[in-house]
């Protein structure tokens, strides 16, 4: 039997996890000397339609699947996330242990460590159980994960919930080190405004425990862009590998070995790539580029003010809108005569873009964005300014520290009508853009220069692969 590593990687049925994790496979299949096994869902695993072509360019890469516990048909949006958390635990759990015993009783080639979503803590305990080393990936930035550590201590102080009706939202929020005179009631992560009893809330407070009891941590970030923060972190884990941004670091380590972006592979959505050939024809640095990732959802209400401030701004535009972005979407209702041809001069709407080729092209000027933590470290990459319109999960934090700390965009959380729409656009993309420019270019450079040789990411990424080599 060869003593090549065999690393496991479990990532969170979502878009957001699974294509860092995709990432992270491929840069330790890379070497030639590690094999990795990547574990999707059944359903997850059936949408991903090109993943294969990524077992042709790495050989030592392979992909399997197992259930996530919901019949075919169920729709697994953001609003059945409960359900989806509840069966992964009680189907999927047992079925992973199964997997992972399997493989130690049975393979050739035995597991020699797990790489665990952050959100998946049942998989660090059952490698546990059976003596699988295990390393969590937490796919959020540091700061939101710093953020989650520091729940406890913001309950105990009496802080949470926030957001009642009478509640002021821009009170600073004391409890979270590090972020003192930062952090508004408002920039708290999502879940902060939820009950603290509620399932949800539980869960995330559970998980982010849970993931210290993993021998090290993974983060898609680079140390000068959160460095402050990862000294926080430091102390809960006896190693954190931070490898971000890994879309870059892919490029930087593999150069022409891959197709331009992961998103080739590791998509849930097909890419309607007509939207270059638009891009191609837009005047340099013109358009706004809008996508809410692939979780958000929206009021038809709050559509149509986001429509009418991009028509309003009299930019030009490409906006990425999920079919199933609507909240409320019962029936067709006319499409004002303004939106249509403001659409029409000046705009396009796609389903799903191929966002980070759409940074990367030399027309894309702005990106409204949720936020994401993707989505917020590919237009870095790019070096594309934000306006952040933060939903869910990290992303009421990640647009704090993007327009106070890095200023490298301007946050609208928590407001959403078409004049403050319009204001921003056409702040971002001419009035107060030289500042903003000036610290993106800045950062967009940091960024570059931790995924190359000597880089910080470069180099922790050396350190990772050594140790997972280490049977
Ligand atoms: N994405 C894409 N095309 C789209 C919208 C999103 O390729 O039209 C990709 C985007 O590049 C990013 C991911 O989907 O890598 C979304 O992840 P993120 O963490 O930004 O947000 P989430 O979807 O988890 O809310």
């Amino acid at each position: 039997m060869d003593q090549q590593p065999h690393v496991l990687i479990l990532p969170f049925p979502a878009q957001g996890h699974i294509k860092p994790m995709v990432g992270l496979a491929a840069l330790l299949c890379h070497t030639g000397r590690i094999h990795v096994t990547f574990l999707n869902t059944d359903h997850n695993h059936s949408r991903l339609t090109h993943l294969q072509a990524l077992s042709t360019l790495f050989p030592t890469l392979h992909f399997k699947s197992i259930s996530d516990g919901l019949p075919t048909d169920h729709p697994r949006t953001l609003q059945f996330f409960p359900e989806l958390i509840s069966s992964i635990k009680s189907v999927t759990k047992p079925l992973f242990r199964e997997l992972l015993a399997d493989s130690s009783r049975k393979s050739e080639r035995p597991v020699t460590c797990v790489i665990a979503d952050g959100i998946m803590s049942f998989a660090i305990d059952v490698a546990k159980e059976l003596g699988v080393r295990v390393i969590a990936f937490r796919t959020f930035s540091a700061c939101c994960l710093w953020s989650y550590f520091c729940l406890p201590n913001l309950i105990q102080e009496g802080q949470l919930p926030v957001g009642a009706a009478d509640e002021d939202m821009d009170m600073m929020v004391a409890g979270v080190p590090g972020m003192e005179g930062l952090l508004r009631r408002r920039d708290l992560p999502r879940i902060c405004r939820i009950q603290l009893n509620d399932p949800l809330f539980q869960f995330f407070l559970v998980e982010t425990q849970a993931m210290t009891r993993a021998s090290a941590l993974i983060l898609n970030t680079f140390d000068d862009l959160e460095a402050s923060i990862l000294s926080h972190l430091a102390p809960l884990f006896s190693k954190i590998y931070t490898i971000g941004p890994l879309n870059a670091l892919m490029r930087s380590r593999i150069g022409d070995g891959v197709p331009r972006s992961l998103s080739t592979f590791s998509n849930l959505w097909e890419a309607d790539n007509s939207c270059m050939a638009w891009l191609d024809s837009q005047p340099l640095g013109s358009v706004v580029y809008v996508s809410f990732g692939s979780l958000a959802i929206m009021t038809r209400g709050f559509f149509m003010e986001l429509w009418h401030g991009l028509v309003n701004s009299g930019k030009r535009f490409l906006w990425a809108i999920r079919r199933d972005t609507l909240s409320d979407a019962k029936g067709e209702q006319a499409i004002p005569v303004e939106l249509q041809e403001g659409t029409k001069e000046r705009g396009l709407l796609v389903d799903w873009a191929p966002q980070e080729e759409v940074l990367a092209h030399p027309s894309t000027g702005g990106f409204l964005t949720h936020s994401g933590w993707n989505s917020t470290l590919e237009s870095i990459v790019a070096g594309v300014p934000m306006i952040c319109w933060p939903q869910i999960g990290d992303q009421q934090i990640n647009s704090r520290w993007v327009s106070e700390v890095w200023r490298i965009g301007l946050d609208i959380k928590d407001t959403c009508d078409r004049s403050t729409v319009e204001t921003m656009i056409r702040t971002l993309m001419k009035d107060g853009r030289e500042e903003i420019m000036m610290s993106m270019d800045r950062i967009a450079k940091l960024a570059r220069d931790c995924v190359g040789q000597g880089g910080s990411s470069y180099h922790n990424l050396d350190m990772l692969i050594e140790d997972i080599g280490k049977i």
